[in-house]
This record gives C-alpha cells, structure tokens and sequence, in this order.
C-alpha cells in the first residue's frame, strides 16, 4: 500500500510549510504579519510581513493603505508616501510580486514533494 503514505507525506509537507512558510524568505525576523495586526480591516494579504515599497519589516499597523482588495501595510510613513503618490501603479507592481512569489513557493512545494517521493520509493 503506498497510497497511504503518499497521504500522510502530503499532510506532512503541507504542516511543514505552514510552519516555516512565512514571507520571510532567507531573514529570520519575526512577527508582524498583517493578518496578526487587529484593526478589523480586511488584510490585502494576510500573510504580508515586509514592506511592499522598500522590502523592510516589521510592517507597523499605523503606517497602511486601503485598496478595494483590502488593506496594505508599510514599515515607515517616507514608504507609504511613495505608495500614494502613484497608488495604481504601485498596487500592480506590488500585486505581480505577490503572483510570482505565490508561483514559486508552489513550484518550490511540488519540487520538494517529489523528492520526498524519489526517497520513499528508494525505501529511505
Ligand atoms: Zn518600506
């Protein structure tokens, strides 16, 4: 039966990510994801921890502005500034990057899971 274990890996993978798999990619700062800040706004991306003009966290609750999508964060006021002053171009900018973080995280997930099925089916 290998099914099974194909399922359990699955679970596995999926807890393994959703414990590690923050924005913080290659930096070990913590905290401060947008869907942990409580205004009651609808969050742009819950999982926003960085700042989407200068990269730099932790984003602050004070500092945000709101899209119809919902709402975004910044580290510093300079950035949100920046932000304003060309909102729709900015919001795209930032968008794309969201897609092809999104894109490479899953690539990076089905990579990982194959591997973890070559090194099953070797029987490690
Ligand atoms: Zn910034």
């Amino acid at each position: 039966m290998k099914t099974w274990k194909a399922v359990v890996l699955m679970i596995v993978l999926l807890f393994a990510f959703a414990g590690c798999g923050n924005d913080s990619v290659g930096g070990a700062e913590t905290g401060n994801m947008a869907g942990q800040i409580e205004d009651e706004a609808n969050k742009f991306n819950p999982r926003q921890t960085k700042c989407p003009v200068c990269g730099g966290a932790p984003i602050k609750a004070e500092f945000y502005y709101d899209t119809n999508r919902g709402r975004i964060y910044f580290d510093k006021e300079e950035c949100l500034n920046k932000f304003k002053q060309n909102p729709e171009e900015s919001l795209r900018a930032y968008t794309d990057k969201l897609m092809q973080k999104r894109m490479q995280e899953e690539r990076q997930m089905r990579q990982r899971m194959r591997e973890e099925a070559q090194k099953m089916q070797q029987g490690g």
